[in-house]
């Protein structure tokens, strides 16, 4: 592999030495010629000084043309180099699994662990990853042996087939690289609740890990509810809701195979699903029937997909959240609970706040926060790099 070196533009060090691991194209000076360098060759990054700052992978076919994975000019990539910082972020974990009640965690979360480009999800005996950069993509020999020496899995799936690879210059890839899958889900814990994970055919590696602490908190206000619970996937929510004493729980989803799980999650739980509905409908019109059905519920649940992947979908973003909320707190009774979430990194705490007062204005529904929700410790915020901080979400009252 070549090692290549990129020259910043005066002033434009601070981030990187602060610690934020992207670096732009309008902060470089001087890059290799396009025709020198290969998709994820390393780098190292000198200041307008020609000082060293940083050492990363470099993609010039994307915006973020460097990631920095190390600041210390004595560190060197390579095999050993991925295996200490992969075992040091799964040694991170033990927080998370040390109880036995939690069998499901992110072991390795890409920036926010110091591997950018990469997500290991571990289900059980299951092992779940995803390469999502050129930089990470060049080392997949290594990254499937050390994965196997460290965690010695049972399966070892990797699931690359994600959108974003293609801002890399790189093919979706989804490949089992060891064990026997069967029909591709793997059991396990969450909080002592049971799931499968559809690690071969789910969403990202198989199931929303990243929604643990809320759906735990979330249960616990759900005593003698009505339940509306929208963007339901497999249910996580609901079988949390259920524990929580849930009296009724409405599911809706527009995707059926996704509402079929749900309907198993209940039952492996000890719950009887026919006690609650499943639909397969978009949120957005089924809200605006049950509103025009006066409808109403106890608690509702907003956990809808990501909205926005480029600042220039903002406006619609924001109009689509405050659509949202503003259904969602016109079908609540007096005193009911919403449960509502944004994944859209580029949208911050603050302003998805505003988006959700300016929802609470129009539906003249006066709201209390309850509590903030944030994205399980697993998934953790690099403070250095505040957009690792993607989900966010509050339990809101109606007063
Ligand atoms: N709350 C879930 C995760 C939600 S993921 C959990 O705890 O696991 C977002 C879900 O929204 C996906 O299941 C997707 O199928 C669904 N979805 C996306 N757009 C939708 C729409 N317009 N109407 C209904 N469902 C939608």
């Amino acid at each position: 592999m070549n090692h290549h070196t990129v020259v910043l533009n005066a002033g434009k060090e601070k981030p990187v030495l602060n610690g934020h691991p992207w670096i732009f194209s309008g902060a470089i000076k001087s890059e290799p010629k396009p025709q020198e360098s290969m998709p994820g060759d390393l780098v190292d990054v000198l200041d307008s000084k020609k000082q060293f700052i940083a050492r990363g992978y470099y993609n010039h076919l994307s915006q973020i043309r460097v990631r920095v994975l190390t600041r210390n000019a004595q560190e060197f990539i390579h095999e050993d180099f991925l295996k200490q910082r992969i075992s040091a972020s799964i040694a991170r974990r033990n927080h998370v699994l040390s109880n036995g009640l939690t069998t499901g965690v992110r072991l390795v979360a890409h920036e926010s662990d110091q591997l950018p480009g990469l997500v290991v999800d571990q289900f059980g005996a299951w092992v779940s990853f995803q390469i999502l950069t050129a930089g990470m993509d060049v080392w997949r020999k290594e990254i499937i042996k050390i994965l196997l020496e460290l965690l010695k899995p049972d399966v070892l799936i990797e699931r690359s087939d994600e959108a974003v690879r293609e801002k890399e210059g790189l093919k979706q890839h989804k490949q089992v690289h060891y064990g026997q899958i069967g029909d591709g889900s793997v059991q396990f814990l969450e909080n002592g609740i049971k799931f499968v994970a559809d690690v071969l055919n789910g969403h990202k590696t198989g199931f929303y890990l990243d929604q643990r602490d809320s759906r735990r908190i979330v249960g616990q206000y759900a005593k003698e509810k009505l339940v509306l619970n929208c963007f339901s996937y497999t249910g996580g929510f609901a079988v949390s809701c259920a524990q929580g004493g849930a009296t009724k729980i409405v599911n809706v989803d527009e995707s059926m195979p996704a509402l079929d799980i749900a309907r198993r999650h209940l039952s492996m739980n000890g719950f009887d699903p026919s006690q609650h509905e499943f639909l397969k409908a978009d949120v957005f019109s089924y809200l605006r029937e049950l509103r025009s059905k006066q409808q109403f519920f106890d608690m509702i649940i907003l956990d809808p997909p990501k909205f926005i992947t480029s600042t220039s979908q903002m406006d619609k973003a924001c109009r689509g959240y405050k659509d949202l909320n503003l259904l969602a707190m016109q079908l609540l009774r007096p005193g009911g609970l919403l449960a509502t979430f944004s994944c859209s990194g580029l949208i911050d705490r603050d302003l998805f706040q505003k988006v959700v007062f300016g929802a609470s204005v129009d539906a003249k529904s006066e709201m209390q926060i309850v509590q903030h929700l944030s994205q399980a410790e697993d998934h953790p915020v690099l403070l250095s790099f505040p957009e690792s901080m993607y989900l966010k979400g509050m339990l809101l009252r109606k007063v």
